[in-house]
């Protein structure tokens, strides 16, 4: 195997979206193209709980939620696609964050009759701070949705990125014609039995198609031509290096549902998309080389309990560098111990098979027996290597949490240092009373918490809902316990440092009002 082709073959990446968006659908779409799955339907069947192959937590069952398409791996058109999946709604949690530090580029599908939503904000600021390159994918135009020119101008609004049409809708709905393709200089049309049999035409010197067409006859077409010529000398321009930097997203509309752009869009996507490439450690100036012999890799999410007969966890590892062989050893920097790794997964479409062998940008799972946490680094070798901590991200739901039985306190404090210590939930104290609270990106975060905690702990917990709060860190310097009020309930984290649960943004605003000179700190 020659180490630096398979490099360059892989694409690794997350689609990004609020729910409904079209995520599944567009998967999906990629999983046909690739030939790794006949007929569309079949990941959708998973949320529907047809799916049986998944053994993973009864919790999760419960729920339907899909584990299995943690992370795919297809090949597509020559390319190696490693897709890790960013689950949303309830299934939302701090994992859905860190899975975006696993990956070199992301696709953010936007639901053209909705715009910008909440979760694609959040998971795109994400994106952002990573300086990753994001795509962006304007769905559902089979329908009528909001004017495209409305939805780029909101884009770059409200994200605060510059945006670059590859290509733009000739209309919508039942009037959807096709796509008039800049980057590829052609028309893709959605009825070609209208129009001579053509998928595509070519655009000559001037932009326009020669010919006779049914679509050219609508006004839709001169429209399109007018809007190509204002996005040409207004919009931004194509730049492939800002597209790198992720200061420019390429833009690309069409329909997941008909498939319709779907294969426009992944081409381009994998023509632009990175490679793997280098990755700092926490050794400045000692980055770790893709290409580099030795194998290199950092565990960013923790699945417990997947197979309930075997109680085990799963822990998900984006290789770095070097080359993954099935019975290697390596060391964990983070406990200097040696493991022999002879039980790994890759993740199909629908299947889980054992890997033999793995490079730089993919994501192996391997099975857990406690030696691993989320951020610890795997490495070979005689250097040790370390890779920075995974951000923490600010929680925004917390409950209070205790145990039922007074008498089992011990294992409810073993559960809990464990599962704080693994990443699973973040743990706060009131400042006086040492009442414990709990906080959580989402929702499942705390039902997972209390499942694992009686599944293997042994212990029950009463758990009391506080709702959102605003968190905001403030230094122990300009700390005044008085500050504290029931609007802004003062507490300790894990590191002992104090943070303000506020109620809500009129509560922070108020309180900056009455403190100006006091700095307040969010988490990412
Ligand atoms: P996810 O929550 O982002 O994974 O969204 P899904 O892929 O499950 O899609 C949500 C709903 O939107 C489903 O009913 C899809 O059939 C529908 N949908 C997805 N893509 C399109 C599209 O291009 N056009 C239309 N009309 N519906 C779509």
């Amino acid at each position: 195997m020659n180490l630096a082709q398979e490099v360059a073959k892989r694409r690794t990446f997350a689609i990004i979206s609020h729910p409904d968006a079209g995520k599944t659908t567009i998967t999906e779409q990629l999983l046909l193209y690739s030939g790794a799955i006949r007929q569309a339907g079949t990941v959708k069947g998973k949320k529907s709980g047809k799916f049986a192959k998944s053994d993973w937590m009864a919790i999760e069952q419960q729920r339907g939620i899909s584990v299995t398409s943690s992370v795919m791996q297809v090949d597509y058109d020559g390319y190696q696609i490693n897709l890790v999946d960013t689950p949303g709604h309830e299934d939302f949690s701090e994992d859905t964050y860190r899975t975006l530090m696993a990956v070199d580029a992301a696709v953010m599908v936007i639901d053209s009759g909705k715009g910008i939503e909440p979760q694609t904000k959040k998971l795109f600021q994400v994106c952002r701070m990573r300086g990753i390159p994001i795509f962006t994918f304007m769905n559902k135009l089979d329908r009528d949705g909001r004017e495209p020119m409305e939805l780029v101008a909101e884009l770059e609004e409200v994200l605060d990125i510059d945006a670059y049409a590859m290509n733009w809708p000739m209309g919508m709905g039942k009037q959807f014609l096709g796509l008039y393709d800049f980057y590829n200089k052609r028309v893709e049309l959605t009825h070609p039995e209208e129009n001579g049999g053509n998928d595509f035409l070519p655009l000559n010197d001037e932009g326009e198609v020669d010919g006779e067409y049914k679509f050219k006859e609508s006004s839709i077409y001169t429209d399109t031509l007018e809007n190509a010529e204002l996005m040409r000398e207004a919009g931004n321009q194509f730049d492939e290096e800002r597209i790198a930097e992720g200061e420019l997203t390429p833009v690309f509309f069409g329909s997941a549902l008909t498939g319709f752009g779907v294969q426009t869009f992944l081409d381009a996507f994998v023509d632009f998309a990175p490679a793997p490439s280098e990755i700092e450690t926490v050794e400045e100036g000692h980055p770790v080389e893709p290409t580099d012999k030795e194998l290199s890799g950092f565990i960013f999410k923790i699945q417990a309990n997947m197979d309930p007969r075997h109680r085990d966890r799963i822990a998900f590892v984006r290789i770095c560098s070097g080359t993954f062989e099935e019975g290697m050893d390596v060391k964990v920097t983070r406990t200097n111990k040696k493991i022999k790794l002879n039980n790994t997964t890759r993740f199909m479409a629908d299947t889980r098979e054992n890997v033999k062998e793995a490079v730089a940008g993919d994501i192996i799972g391997l099975y857990d027996t406690g030696n691993f946490q989320i951020g610890d680094t795997i490495y070979t070798g005689k250097d040790a290597v370390e890779f920075p901590p995974l951000p923490q991200f600010t929680p925004e739901l917390f409950m209070k949490v205790s145990p039922k039985n007074v008498m089992k306190q011990k294992s409810f404090h073993k559960g809990m240092q464990q599962l704080v210590q693994e990443g699973a939930i973040q743990l706060y104290r009131t400042w006086h009373s040492e009442e414990y609270i709990i906080g959580a990106v989402g929702q499942l975060q705390f039902e997972v918490f209390q499942y694992r905690l009686l599944n293997e702990y042994n212990s029950e917990v009463e758990m009391s809902s506080m709702g959102n709060k605003i968190a905001r860190w403030i230094s122990e310097e300009e700390l005044d316990p008085k500050m504290s009020s029931s609007r802004n309930l003062l507490c300790r984290d894990i590191h002992g440092k104090p943070v303000f649960l506020f109620e809500n943004n009129f509560a922070v605003n108020w309180f900056q009002g009455k403190y100006p000179d006091v700095h307040l700190e969010a988490l990412l």
